[in-house]
């Protein structure tokens, strides 16, 4: 099979080669990768800022496909349906497993991390982490439920947003603020603030886009000084310091990524004095993973460019240009 594979870490260093179609053991599904979305994670495993077993590596955290075949033992999916892969590996015994927080787990890993991943004709993968999806979905939707969408919803869920709640989701027109804002509107029934320049996130469930410039201002405006309730902020040290001063007193703050910068100096008495929370979360459970699953039909994506799998290395470096207007995908429905 083809994959995108690499010996050591550096994007100049990733090829696409010819390699063994992985052997499916007990408890193992082998998948044929339809669509691969390509995210901030992959950039970072693929440069060596988060170190990726085994060596050589096939990056590649988020995809979707079809089932090809099945280890001994597997009775939740067939040959032929069409499933999305739960990234997070886990080993379903530890304290964080059983209560179901299987991102947290103590032996836990990240496929395409601590594995190879889904930049590849075909993958193979724990069963308890493939999920079945309805005929209907297309496949960028879908190769966008398990890390982007997945990663939003938990976000949402761990800050309690509640009905007419106000959110400013920072960075809206990113992989995860598209999800956010969708599901802050249609899920929790929130007023949703995007911060973006682009206006395409009013036409995904926020009543205003606003520039980062200009956030505090429109936020004071149009919540008569009251402020909002949440504020989703993945971006990271650039923008941490001003989501705080978005928040009304007792708010939340719910930080993912630091793709700005991963320090900053906490104002400790305002925090304490408006009794602010800073609430970290990273990816999603399973459970909400099944749930999200269920909702997709209020969902889209808004995809900028799909690239073969031989141009991944441009799909990565592409994560950062300037351009970029939209999610990116590897698109192997051809292959
Ligand atoms: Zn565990």
């Amino acid at each position: 099979m083809k994959a995108v594979i690499f010996d050591k870490p550096g994007l100049e260093n990733l090829k696409v080669e010819d390699v063994p179609i992985p052997e499916v053991k007990e408890g193992e599904v082998l998948i044929k990768v339809m669509m691969a979305g390509v995210n901030p994670i992959d950039y970072f495993v693929v440069t060596g800022s988060r170190k990726a077993e085994p060596l050589p590596h096939i990056p590649g955290a988020e995809f979707a496909g079809v089932v090809e075949s099945i280890g001994p033992n597997v009775t939740n999916v067939q040959r032929g349906n069409r499933v999305v892969v739960y990234p997070r590996l886990f080993d379903g015994t530890c304290d964080m497993c059983l209560v179901f927080k299987e991102m947290l787990c103590r032996n836990g890993g990240v496929i395409g991390v601590s594995c190879n991943g889904g930049f590849a004709e075909y993958v193979k993968v724990p069963s308890g982490n493939v999920f079945k999806v309805d005929e209907g979905m297309d496949w960028e939707l879908a190769a966008s439920m398990p890390v982007s969408a997945l990663t939003a919803y938990h976000a949402l869920n761990s800050a309690s947003l509640s009905l007419n709640n106000y959110v400013v989701v920072v960075g809206a027109s990113g992989n995860t603020g598209m999800f956010a804002t969708q599901l802050a509107r249609l899920v929790f029934g929130a007023k949703v603030i995007g911060v973006s320049r682009k206006k395409w996130v009013e036409r995904f469930g926020a009543f205003m886009a606003v520039e980062k410039e200009q956030a505090l201002e429109k936020v004071k405006e149009v919540t008569n000084g009251r402020m909002v309730d949440v504020v989703i902020d993945p971006l990271g040290a650039e923008t941490f310091l001003n989501s705080l001063e978005l928040l009304r007193p007792n708010g939340k703050l719910v930080t993912y990524g630091v793709l700005t910068g991963s320090n900053v100096e906490l104002p400790i008495s305002k925090i304490y004095n408006q009794q602010l929370s800073i609430v970290g979360t990273t990816g999603g459970t399973r459970r909400e993973l099944a749930d999200l699953l269920n909702q997709y039909k209020w969902l889209q994506v808004k995809t900028w460019k799909k690239f073969k799998l031989e141009e991944a290395k441009t799909a990565i470096e592409s994560l950062s240009s300037p351009e970029r207007d939209g999610r990116i995908f590897i698109d192997l429905t051809t292959q």
